[in-house]
């Protein structure tokens, strides 16, 4: 079947590159990227985007990828890295193809290419020091002048540098350079060093190798040994790519021994650069998020230093860190989508993160209540020694489908001693403020109407130490039968049948957006108040048996976590995750009138904002006529204009989870916005649909022609459920949306006409994989011999051959079986 030629509409620049290289048939259509971290510390937030991008793009095109520990530094590397790298990436959804792969395998066929070139004249050895070497190297205006060393002959050079490998000198007193050009207007191809004399103990190769390659020496010639056809790094790597082909154009891929090399899928011929494939390099834009470092040498000064509790503290950007935070996989790779890949560098703002990890979690965290700053109150008029369980709702009813291992609802014992939110009561109420205080009425959640009579204070500090009130036992659920309203609704539990716990009120890390800047140490922009450890907290009695892991909306309050790591005292902790939405501080900064609380940023302005009449759960209260951090000037202008927008702004996230920025962007105009929920309607989700609006379709379409379109949201929204539903890969359903945007039709036909349908027929897989295992009977031996990760390769084809159109769990199973175990 011919690939489509043109790039999809709305792809990234990488992977319009990858659309390009598939459609013009390079390398057969295989893409097999890397994700190659070095095993000096944990994964963070940053990697995470480059992990989504390297095995999100092969698994779109049918591809796969390999994990490669970039362990070339002997001094800096340690095993247990390894292992928390791995985890990571498994917790983001991403499986690598065979084992873990090691630059520290391939030292041997490094260095045996590295002889090669020696022997072609391209790479002599200096016994310059590296100082004086840097002195010769010249300036971005002047040229470098040449080292006394290089015009050594061919032999002497051999000669020096096996004996080099052979450990017969003391570090520093050679190196082995590449002869390129010290002219070169890119400093990189001045000569660049190739290997070091280090006698270092690695962490893998033990005493074995007395030096090391540098970077740019093994990571180009590692991506071709592996078989790499599409390299991704960051952009501070641009002038490292004319080096990087340089590697990759004057070796000689015979003279690596790649029979020998474990996981090897590159090869070539004997003339240098004739390797196949041949990998490229492609640099993106690194992800910096603000309050935080994203260096792992920089985040393990704060590990070693003691100032957080190890590389898995819940503040740090690790992503180990923030899965004790409580942020789900889910949520970090919506964050990382909505980033998108860009070609300049850039600083997200932290509340973009937050907003995905609260759309997130509000699509799977039951509400419960839990009273952080107890204050007590007794009803005087609730007969003593009772209780009462009183039924509430699990998920407010916005939630379209809340996770099924939730009932619907759970009991609340209800009693004549409760504890309320201390920032729930005010003794003298400023204006604005609608919770409790003398005299008024408030509605309990879920429970009933009380009314303060009374306050006590401990006579000696005169701070109050309880409240008596009474309650109206005809208000039982939260309605009054004559239909009097109260001033506001706050959360309560019961005081004996509550449970006590130990709440982590987490903040920023740093205490300014960009800790780096205008400061000689990062470690001056730590937020001293990055944790708040609350211990009189108390929750209901529900959340008893959770496991650690499960995550709440303690309402009112703020998203948490269950941690697995107890109080010291043994109680269950709670780390906060994320607070709820910021209404309180924006009312602030918009100059409205309020009630001032509570006194930590981020927490008690949201115990502020009583949730609503009604006995709903919280969800975040949407606005939509300022421009907020997450929406934009041009949206807000035309919300202003337009009440169904602003509607529709509001209802698009309330009903259907969508993130501020995401209703933002559908909203500006009444086409995308009338498209949105004809495609929900349609059977998509509504963050699945809100994608392909955002991403695919603006893209392609120029400007407001989303009202031009020739098909209707019914239709897309068909597209949608195919590709949620698993009929239709990702790549697909991209084909589909080209044919959709040329003419219209139906998205079944046109998966119907162009054969688009997964292939999760057995006995068509079956056969498929017959014929791949005929014609590579190398690599059938290969693998059967113990080279497990050629498993990868088969894939690769098998997904080429059907334009990622077979089903992977399906395909893997008859490869596993065809195939049978390798031998150990
Ligand atoms: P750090 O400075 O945190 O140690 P690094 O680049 O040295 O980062 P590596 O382990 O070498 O860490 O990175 C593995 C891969 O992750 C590389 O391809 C690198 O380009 C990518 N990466 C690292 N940091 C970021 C980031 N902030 N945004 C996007 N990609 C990143
Ligand atoms: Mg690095």
């Amino acid at each position: 079947m011919p690939q489509s030629s043109s790039p999809t509409p709305g792809q990234d620049f990488i992977r319009q590159i990858v659309s390009r290289d598939v459609a013009s048939g390079l390398h057969a259509g295989r893409v097999l990227t890397r994700f190659p971290p070095e095993p000096n510390g944990y994964l963070h937030i940053g990697h995470a985007e480059a992990i989504c991008l390297d095995f999100s793009v092969a698994e779109e095109f049918g591809g796969s990828t390999t994990l490669r520990m970039d362990d070339t530094n002997p001094t800096t590397e340690d095993p247990r890295y390894v292992d928390a790298i791995a985890e990571d990436i498994r917790w983001l959804g991403f499986e690598w193809a065979g084992e873990i792969r090691y630059a520290s395998d391939y030292f041997e066929g490094l260095y045996r290419l590295a002889l090669a070139l020696v022997e072609d004249g391209n790479a002599y050895v200096d016994s310059l020091s590296e100082a004086e070497i840097r002195r010769h190297r010249g300036t971005v205006t002047a040229p470098g002048s040449p080292s006394p060393y290089r015009d050594r002959s061919v032999e002497e050079n051999l000669d020096l540098f096996r004996r080099m490998r052979a450990g017969e000198f003391e570090d520093g007193a050679h190196v082995l350079r590449a002869k390129i050009d010290l002219a070169s207007p890119n400093m990189k191809m001045r000569d660049p060093l190739l290997y070091r004399i280090r006698h270092a103990h690695h962490y893998r190769t033990g005493d074995e190798w007395p030096i090391y390659p540098m970077y740019d020496w093994a990571h180009g010639l590692s991506d071709a040994i592996e078989g790499i056809t599409h390299s991704f790094c960051t952009l501070e790597f641009e002038n490292n790519r004319e080096l990087y082909d340089w590697g990759v154009d004057y070796t000689r891929p015979s003279a690596a021994g790649i029979e020998e090399i474990p996981g090897a899928l590159g090869g070539g011929g004997s003339e240098p650069g004739s390797w196949d494939p041949r990998p490229r390099q492609y640099e993106f834009a690194r992800l910096n998020l603000d309050y935080t470092v994203m260096s792992k040498r920089k985040l393990l000064t704060l590990v070693s230093e003691g100032r957080v509790d190890g590389w898995t503290d819940p503040r740090m950007p690790t992503l180990a860190g923030m899965r004790r935070l409580g942020v789900t996989p889910e949520a970090i790779r919506a964050f990382i989508d909505q980033v998108g890949i860009a070609k300049a560098d850039k600083r997200v703002d932290i509340e973009t993160l937050e907003s995905a990890v609260r759309s997130d979690l509000n699509q799977r965290a039951p509400r419960v209540m839990c009273v952080l700053r107890p204050l007590r109150v007794v009803i005087e008029n609730y007969p003593e020694g009772e209780t009462e369980q009183l039924d509430a709702p699990y998920f407010p009813r916005d939630v379209e489908s809340p996770p099924a291992e939730w009932p619907e609802t759970r009991q609340i014992p209800f009693s004549d001693a409760l504890y309320i939110e201390r920032d729930d009561f005010s003794e003298d109420p400023p204006k604005g403020y609608r919770r409790l205080a003398p005299g008024r009425e408030v509605r309990l959640r879920y429970a009933y109407f009380i009314t303060c009579r009374e306050v006590v204070k401990d006579p000696a500090s005169q701070e109050i130490i309880e409240l008596r009130c009474t309650y109206d036992p005809a208000t039982r659920g939260g309605n009054a039968p004559d239909g009097r309203k109260v001033s506001g609704t706050i959360h309560w539990v019961s005081a004996d049948q509550s449970i006590p716990i130990e709440a982590r009120l987490y903040d920023r890390l740093f205490s300014d957006p960009d800790p780096e800047v205008g400061v000689e140490d990062f470690h001056e922009n730590l937020n001293p108040d990055s944790l708040e450890l609350l211990s009189e907290s108390r929750v209901e009695p529900s959340v008893a048996d959770s496991v650690p892991g499960t995550h709440y909306q303690f309402e009112r309050v703020g998203y948490f976590v269950r941690d697995a790591a107890e109080a010291e005292d043994g109680r269950p902790a709670f780390n906060r995750t994320v607070t709820l939405r910021d209404t309180w501080a924006r009312r602030q900064a918009q100059g409205a009138t309020g009630a001032r609380g509570g006194g930590e940023k981020r927490q008690g302005a949201e115990s502020m904002e009583p949730p609503g009449s009604g006995e709903r759960a919280t969800t975040t209260a949407p606005e939509g006529v300022e421009p907020s951090k997450r929406s934009s000037r041009a949206g807000a202008d035309a919300r202003a204009a337009s009440p169904e927008l602003r509607e529709m702004f509001a209802r698009f996230q309330t009903e259907h989870g969508l993130t501020e920025e995401s209703a933002d962007l559908l909203t500006r105009d009444s086409a995308a916005a009338a498209l949105f929920e004809g495609a929900v309607s349609g059977g998509g989700s509504p963050r699945g649909v809100a994608n392909w609006i955002i991403h695919e379709l603006r893209g392609s379409t120029e400007g407001g022609a989303l009202d031009e379109l020739p098909f209707d949201g019914g239709e897309l929204g068909t597209l949608v459920a195919l590709v949620e539903g698993g009929e239709i890969s990702q790549p697909a359903a991209k084909r589909v949306l080209e044919r959709m945007l040329e003419g219209g039709g139906d998205p079944r036909d046109i998966v119907e006409a162009e054969g688009l349908g997964r292939i999760s027929d057995p006995s068509a897989l079956a056969s498929l994989v017959d014929g791949l295992l005929e014609a590579h009977p190398a690599e059938v031996d290969r693998y059967r011999a113990g080279q497990a990760g050629l498993i990868g390769f088969f894939i690769g084809q098998a997904m080429r051959q059907t334009e990622g159109r077979a089903d992977p769990e399906l395909l893997q199973r008859v490869l596993l079986e065809r195939l049978g175990q390798p031998s150990p």
